[in-house]
């Protein structure tokens, strides 16, 4: 029911029947106000504000929400929706959540989309004079959080902004949690690609109302939005003078910030519009941000979504999960920080030669001095998100304990310093004499902080913390009186209570203490003869009766005064404590990039120690040489050893394309999979797994893989695979790296061949880049003959009678046969249904050499007209290039032709031992002589 309608309304009575009820007693309930009370007219000028939240409003002990946010909240919580006046012609839909609890509620809103504001209550209640003061004193939403049990600990939580223009777009991301803040220009093309390394968790789209665009740069960011699946609002563009001097407030960082920040009026525009949307949701707190990130998508490798899906590096493709992928085998940090740099730069390789180096000097430093590292990663072990927490103090949210972790953590950065500066000092250290600069965490350990959050905060301050309780004696001297006052008067009462009992002869005689009677004496039934006769009855229990004295309400009044006061004192002492520390939010922040630095390094290190990874090589050839590979993730499943490693050389030059042909399980898919890897763990800094590696840097690892995942979004297999294949051949340069898996497989035998074909040629004669292609069609193998840059190669099998052994070894040369049936074997398949596949094949098989073709069919259709072949091998190139090599001819010299005749039509299991020694024999006899 929309709020307008029920105005007007006078009843005052609600009625209650939430399920939360249980939690709800009469003293600490307001009471429910009538809509035309103040307190209702309070509210419905504060929701006027902030229309498009479920507004969270205090009454008491209680946040309640009213008309259709109740009714949507009621629903998405699972609360009972309850009305006023239900007899009434219009209804006040309500609901309620207790105050202590409403962390968790706020957090499943939020993670289904939705946007909370907080409204307090800005004053004590009993002081207020008229109607008790209240305020929004927080918005939450997806993209802006800083409650740490709403984050995941090792991801940033991203508030995206992209702002369209003619043909480029601007684009900012921002994390209040940790104050990172970064935007760049980018071609509208390339947005998507961006958007999908941040991953935003929530998306603002900035808009023009003074610029007529033509529809097509109206609809795509929305397009993009949709495909996100993010909760997504639009942002008014505001004066670019006025966007210009907030953004000029912040330092410039990056590659670019030399750059004036008027010449990027895009960039400027999405930026402020997340700090504008960002600021608006702390109206009483500031947020962790002073430097603005400027750089450019193109610094960095660029992995699209397609990629980082298909290569699993977050998460593994069907269960989508974090063990199993490359992440998970990464992540060998210690701390949340240092998880969350780490996937930063997983997901942006660097193309800084020099970059790059100084990560890999860092790694091998630490690999070299196991003992420093182990201390390290020790210590390491003990650190908070100090990232985070301080993100809370900025914004003046972090509580006492938030402090005290804080400043736990502080405490142990010089243990940080001891072991490294250990290492040092170590005589018989010859090279590197210096530490690595990356490893270095400067002069300021921000000891000051730490000692005055030692200082102020006790240990262990409890979580309800607006009683007071949490300072440290010795930190204020008033406020260790009041506490004094309040104890000394706590005790006396227990005196009190001692006294009675002997005067009384009532050994069960309590002083006991509630909110609404203050304290009291309670007597139970069997005593009530005893009562004195200056006891004055205050009210009647199910056991007994409770009395106040003269002397304990003189008693209580003092303990409550002195109480009240210390807790008043203690807070005012607390805020302007976390006041103060705030200030210091920019150098923690400094600090904790540091630590987090360190925490990747050292857990790349651990890595690369345990799992024997080298150094690479990094040129800027185009050149990928890698001696050894080995897959990271793989080779984890596997028993320590079993992993076969593989040689593999790319080379635009020479080794252009590499077409992967071998029967399923074999090992194409991983071998090729392990290439792109390398080349990413390289650039990210890592070290990698093989015995050698040199690699020439590559911009972007382009793949196209299975289509099962897409299928839910309503495109067919095949569309997809052919979406995705043109995205490639549009991106991809002599520096990219292209991985291909069963490309054509969608569609009929004859279509796919000749596309994969295609797709193979257009890569070579246009693109240029170095691929891996694995496919079923062996008729492919024949493009090596046709162009210069193209290679065979296989992994190897063994086969014996029926079955087939994997080797897992790649070879040069391509595969004549997929061992489709060998495979079906291993998969269980019944013995009858395998020998009548046999039985067919060979009747193809010799179907297809009765017909001149040396090729076999696949997948059960007509193997190729014989000419059809020499057709595809003669196809002109697609674009001018020297001469190529003449198309080969596929047909056999007569020996081999024999040979392979004679084996083809061979049944093993006829044979005895001797008899296929002999004819063995006489087989290889045959093909000398030829
Ligand atoms: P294909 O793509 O040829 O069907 P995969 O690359 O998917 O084959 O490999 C199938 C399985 O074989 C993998 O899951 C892995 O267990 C194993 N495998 C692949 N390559 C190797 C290797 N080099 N060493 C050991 N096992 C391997």
């Amino acid at each position: 029911m929309p709020i307008s309608a029920a105005l007007g309304s006078d009843s005052d009575q609600v009625e209650h029947a939430s399920p939360l009820d249980t939690a709800r007693t009469a003293s600490t309930r307001s009471a429910i106000p009538s809509v035309d009370t103040p307190v209702m007219r309070q509210y419905l000028e504060i929701k006027e504000r902030y229309p498009d939240c479920i507004l969270f409003f205090r009454l008491g002990d209680f946040y309640e929400m009213f008309f259709d946010d109740a009714v949507e909240a009621s629903q998405l919580l699972d609360l009972t929706l309850t009305a006023r006046d239900k007899q009434k012609e219009v209804p006040v839909p309500m609901c309620g959540v207790p105050y202590h609890a409403a962390r968790g509620y706020i957090g499943r809103l939020i993670a289904q989309g939705k946007k909370v504001a907080i409204c307090d209550q800005m004053e004590d209640a009993r002081k207020a004079k008229k109607i008790v003061r209240r305020a929004v004193t927080q918005v939450v939403t997806p993209g802006v959080v800083l409650e740490e049990d709403q984050l995941e600990p090792k991801s940033s939580n991203y508030l995206c902004a992209l702002c369209p223009g003619s043909g480029r777009t601007g684009l900012a991301y921002l994390d209040v949690s940790t104050g990172e803040f970064a935007a760049c220009e980018l071609p509208d093309g390339e947005a998507l690609d961006e958007l999908c390394r941040i991953e935003p968790a929530e998306l603002l789209l900035v808009e023009d109302k003074t610029v007529r665009s033509d529809s097509r740069s109206v609809d795509w960011p929305a397009k993009i939005a949709q495909r996100m699946k993010v909760p997504t609002g639009t942002a008014q563009r505001t004066d670019p003078a006025a966007d210009l001097a907030m953004l000029s407030e912040l330092t410039s960082d990056g590659p670019q910030s030399a750059h004036a920040l008027h010449e990027d009026p895009l960039l400027c525009a999405a930026a402020a519009a997340c700090l504008r949307y960002a600021r608006a949701t702390q109206p009483t707190g500031g947020l962790p941000i002073s430097t603005l990130r400027r750089y450019r998508p193109s610094d960095c490798m660029i992995l699209d979504d397609a990629t980082k899906t298909n290569l699993e590096l977050l998460q593994t493709l069907v269960e989508r999960k974090r063990q199993g992928s490359l992440l998970g085998v990464l992540d060998q940090t210690k701390t949340a920080m240092g998880g969350r740099l780490l996937r930063a730069w997983l997901l942006a390789p660097l193309l800084d030669l020099t970059l790059i180096g100084a990560r890999h000097d860092a790694v091998e430093w630490l690999v070299d001095r196991q003992a420093t590292r182990q201390s390290l990663r020790e210590v390491l072990k003990g650190i908070h998100d100090i990232e985070r927490l301080t993100g809370r103090l900025a914004t003046l949210l972090a509580t006492p304990r938030d402090l005290f972790s804080l400043g736990n953590s502080l405490r142990e950065l010089p243990r940080l310093m001891d072991s490294l500066r250990a290492a040092l000092s170590v005589p018989t250290e010859s090279f590197p004499t210096e530490l690595p600069a990356l490893l270095s965490l400067g002069s300021d350990l921000a000891e000051d902080v730490a000692a005055t959050i030692a200082h102020a905060i006790a240990d262990n301050p409890p979580v309800q913390w607006r009683d007071g309780g949490f300072l440290r004696r010795g930190y204020h001297a008033d406020l260790d009186e009041l506490s004094d006052l309040s104890n000394g008067g706590k005790q006396h009462i227990l005196r009190i209570e001692e006294r009675e009992r002997e005067r009384t002869g009532i050994s069960s005689l309590k002083v006991r203490y509630n909110k609404v009677f203050g304290y009291f004496i309670e007597i139970t039934r069997s005593n009530l003869t005893k009562v004195p006769a200056d006891y004055v009855r205050k009210q009647t229990t199910v056991n007994g009766e409770r009395y106040v004295t003269d002397e304990l309400a003189e008693y209580e009044a003092k303990v409550l005064h002195a109480e009240e006061r210390r807790i008043e004192l203690e807070l005012q002492l607390y805020e302007s404590l976390r006041s103060s520390l705030a200030t210091q939010a920019t150098r923690l922040l400094k600090l904790a990039q540091k630590v987090a630095t360190l925490d990747v390094l050292c857990g790349l290190a651990e890595l690369a120690h345990r799992s024997g990874y080298t150094r690479p090589t990094m040129t800027r050839e185009l050149r990928i040489d890698i001696r050894e590979g080995r897959h990271p993730v793989i080779e984890q499943l596997r028993e320590r050893g079993t992993f076969v490693p593989n040689d593999t050389l790319l080379d635009p030059d020479g080794e252009q394309i590499l077409v992967l042909t071998g029967p399923n399980m074999a090992g194409k898919s991983t071998v090729m999979r392990q290439v792109a890897l390398l080349s990413i763990l390289a650039q990210m800094g890592s070290f990698v797994p093989a015995a050698r590696a040199e690699l020439g840097l590559v911009d972007r690892v382009l793949t196209r893989v299975g289509a099962s995942d897409n299928l839910s979004r309503g495109d067919s297999t095949f569309m997809v695979e052919m979406r995705e294949t043109s995205n490639i051949l549009a991106k991809a340069t002599r520096r990219s790296l292209v991985v291909l898996d069963e490309i054509g497989r969608g569609t009929s035998t004859y279509d796919g061949l000749s596309i994969a074909w295609a797709v193979a040629e257009y890569l070579h004669d246009v693109s240029g880049c170095k691929t891996l292609f694995a496919t079923h069609y062996h008729e492919l193998t024949a493009l090596a003959a046709a162009r210069p840059r193209v290679r065979n190669a296989q992994v190897a099998i063994r086969q014996y009678q029926d079955e087939i052994v994997f080797l897992h070894k790649l070879l040069p040369g391509g595969a004549n046969r997929s061992y489709g049936i060998e495979v079906a074997r291993l998969a269980g398949l019944p013995a009858p249904l395998l020998s009548r596949a046999k039985e067919i094949l060979r009747a193809l098989e010799d179907q297809a050499s009765s017909q001149g073709t040396s090729s076999l069919p696949a997948h059960g259709v007509p193997p190729l007209q014989s000419g059809q072949l020499s057709l595809l091998l003669g196809g002109p190139p697609l674009h001018a290039e020297p001469a190529q090599a003449k198309p080969a001819s596929v047909k056999l010299p007569k020996h081999q032709q024999e040979v392979l005749d004679r084996l083809r039509h061979l049944d093993p299991e006829d044979l005895s031992p001797r008899a296929a020694h002999d004819l063995l024999r006489h087989l290889t006899a045959q093909l000398r002589a030829s």
